[in-house]
Formats: structure tokens, C-alpha cells, sequence
């Protein structure tokens, strides 16, 4: 069998979502979209149902998922409902959806709703994305709130730029939601990950941790609380091949590295087709062993190289950790130019191995 594999360690999961409702104090929905940000929705959730108080998800088919998996904590639907028709197997399922826009408002006061509807009415703050303009928020939540069968609004918004520790935008943005939710009889939930570990002063009632579940720092820098995060993926596969080059000798695709000294080459069953990214640059980290290594050479779909020259232990079956406790997730995604978000979810084709 391809050795390639992501270890979920849903030990770990349970830890950083035990943090996040710890550092905010109130109710968390795990976020679970994306196939929970490539970690398996339903794993993940079955691990926390009997903590969390529910999960979110980007839209009802992530939800059905889940349903279906038996899980019967509520669910959010973040974006709410894409057609009026959802509504039914909103209703069905008992979900909970975000109404962000008039016409989903209105399709809610049109429909024949048979059971009582839980609704997260979603402020625009200023991420100019999803949500009712500041000036028409009171309107809509008099409006949806008058809807008989709605039984519950909770107000909701979202920040752009919470994993900016040194700007005031998160501020301002919990300004905005402040006034425009100022006397409104209702929970709110304004904080993602970011801000849940570096705004904790603008959490509220429900925050909505979904990065950090995964271990993985939103933050370009240390910061404290992020540090108490434990990584729950890790992305691992061994040296299937060895070669020995003498000086000035490419590798790989496009020859883009050449051998400097002499060379002893691993190949590693791990490619862009696994969700590696292919932009990584020579240099890139990587752990051998245990040990830190480097990457050298394009990846390419279904391996990449390492440079072995300086683990003369290392050789054929050696275990290799891409990312994980051995490779933190965040910085190398820095050095590839792109987010742990973004590298999480691009895992594929890797069987998945849980553990915990
Ligand atoms: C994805 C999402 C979250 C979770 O964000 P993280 O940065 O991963 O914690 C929270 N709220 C909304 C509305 C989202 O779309």
C-alpha cells in the first residue's frame, strides 16, 4: 500500500475545543465545513458531540452529512439557505440557518414553516461580504422576529482582519456591531479563531472556532494563547526511493535543484495531488525521522524529494512528517505563500487514520 496518510489525533481535537470554550467562556459551534477543514466532518463531530454545543457548517448538503452520520446536535448553517426550497429540510432536520440577505428573509416569512425556526441574523460590520447593512439591522430582526414560527434570533457578525493582533479593525468592527445590536433582546456571536485568541474582549454569548479546532495558529507570530493549541493532522508518507548524485546533478521536474556537493537524493510518496503545495520552494521544511530535514526539487503529483546528505540514518521506509506536530502547519504554509486554512483543506486522496 502508498504509505502516504494524515494521522488525526482526535485527542487533540477534543483539547483545542475544550481551549476555545475556555478563553471565551460561553457556547462554542465547532466549525465543521469543508470537511472540517480536511479532518473528516464526520469523525470530527462524532468526537465532539458529547462536548459541543453544536457545529457549523457552509451549507445544508455539508449538514445532511452529518444528519445522516446520526449526529443530532444542532447545526448552523453559516451562509444559510441558497434557495427557498431548503427550507423544508431545514425544517426537516432541525437546523439552524443564518439569514443574511432580505430575500432569505422574506422567503422565511413566505413559507408555511411547520416547526419553530432558529435564525442567526448576520450584521455586515464592515467585512463588506455577507449580511444586513448596519442602518437595516433593527428592521430585519423586528421583521424575522415577528415571523411566528421564529423562535429564536441570535445576532451574529464576522471579522476580516482578526488575525491582524496590531490593527484596529477588529475594534472598529465590534463597534459597529455593538450600536447596530444595541438594545436588541438577543444572544450574539461574533468570533472565528483569530479573534477568539486575540480578541477575547469581543467575545459574546457563541463563538465559532474552526481553524484552531484543528491546532493550527491563524497568527503569523506567536501569540500565547495559540501556543496552547495541538495539532491534530499530521500528513506523513516514507522514502520509497534513495539516489546518490555527484555535484551538479538536477533534480526533478524542470531541474530547478542542482546538486551543490555531492548528494544522497530521498524520494517521498507525497505529492501535490495529495494536497501538498506544488509552489514550495527548495528549503521548504520537512522531518525525517523525527529529525528536521528540507525539501529539495519541484514536487511533483505524487512525490517530492528530500535531501538526505545530512541523515545518513535515514533511507529507504524512513518516515517522513509533511506537516503536523513535527512541521508546524502555519509556518509552512508562510514559506509555500499560502494559509494553513488553505493547506488543510487541500488534502486529498490520502487515507485518513484516527486515532483517540
Ligand atoms: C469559517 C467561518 C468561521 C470559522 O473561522 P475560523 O477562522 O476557521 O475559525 C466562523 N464564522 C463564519 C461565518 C465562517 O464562515
Amino acid at each position: 500500500m502508498r504509505p502516504a496518510r494524515a494521522l488525526i489525533d482526535l485527542d487533540a481535537l477534543r483539547h483545542n475545543y475544550c481551549l476555545a470554550r475556555e478563553l471565551d467562556g460561553g457556547k462554542a459551534l465547532a466549525v465543521v465545513k469543508a470537511d472540517a477543514y480536511g479532518h473528516g466532518a464526520v469523525a470530527c463531530a462524532r468526537a465532539l458531540e458529547g462536548e459541543a454545543d453544536g457545529f457549523a457548517v457552509a451549507c445544508i448538503e455539508e449538514a445532511l452529512e452529518l444528519r445522516r452520520a446520526g449526529i443530532e446536535a444542532p447545526i448552523l448553517l453559516l451562509e444559510g439557505f441558497f434557495e427557498a426550497d431548503e427550507l423544508a429540510l431545514i425544517q426537516a432536520h432541525g437546523l439552524w440557518t443564518a439569514v443574511a440577505s432580505w430575500w432569505q428573509l422574506e422567503a422565511i416569512e413566505r413559507a408555511a414553516l411547520e416547526r419553530p425556526l432558529q435564525c442567526w441574523l448576520k450584521l455586515d460590520s464592515g467585512m463588506h461580504r455577507l449580511g444586513f447593512d448596519p442602518r437595516d439591522y433593527a428592521a430585519a430582526f423586528a421583521r424575522l422576529s415577528a415571523v411566528p414560527q421564529v423562535d429564536k434570533v441570535v445576532l451574529m457578525t464576522h471579522f476580516a482582519r482578526a488575525d491582524e493582533l496590531d490593527s484596529p479593525r477588529s475594534a472598529e468592527q465590534g463597534a459597529v456591531f455593538a450600536q447596530a445590536a444595541a438594545g436588541l433582546p438577543a444572544e450574539s456571536s461574533l468570533c472565528n479563531s483569530p479573534a477568539l485568541l486575540g480578541w477575547p474582549q469581543l467575545c459574546s454569548d457563541w463563538v465559532r472556532p474552526g481553524l484552531m479546532l484543528y491546532g493550527a495558529t491563524p497568527f503569523d507570530r506567536t501569540q500565547p494563547q495559540a501556543q496552547r493549541l495541538r495539532p491534530v493532522m499530521a500528513a506523513e508518507s516514507k522514502i520509497i526511493s534513495v539516489r546518490e548524485l555527484g555535484a551538479g546533478e538536477p533534480v526533478g521536474y524542470g531541474g530547478r535543484f542542482v546538486t551543490a556537493r555531492p548528494t544522497r537524493v530521498g524520494v517521498v510518496a507525497f505529492g501535490y495531488a495529495d494536497g501538498y503545495p506544488q509552489q514550495a520552494p527548495d528549503g521548504t521544511p520537512v522531518s525525517i525521522d523525527g529529525r528536521p530535514g528540507r525539501l529539495i526539487g519541484r514536487v511533483s503529483m505524487d512525490m517530492l524529494t528530500v535531501d538526505l546528505t545530512d541523515h545518513p540514518e535515514a533511507g529507504l521506509g524512513s518516515r517522513v512528517q509533511l506537516w503536523g506536530d513535527e512541521v508546524d502547519v502555519a509556518a509552512l504554509a508562510t514559506h509555500c505563500g499560502t494559509s494553513a486554512y488553505e493547506l488543510l483543506c487541500h488534502l486529498k486522496r490520502v487515507p485518513r487514520v484516527y486515532k483517540g
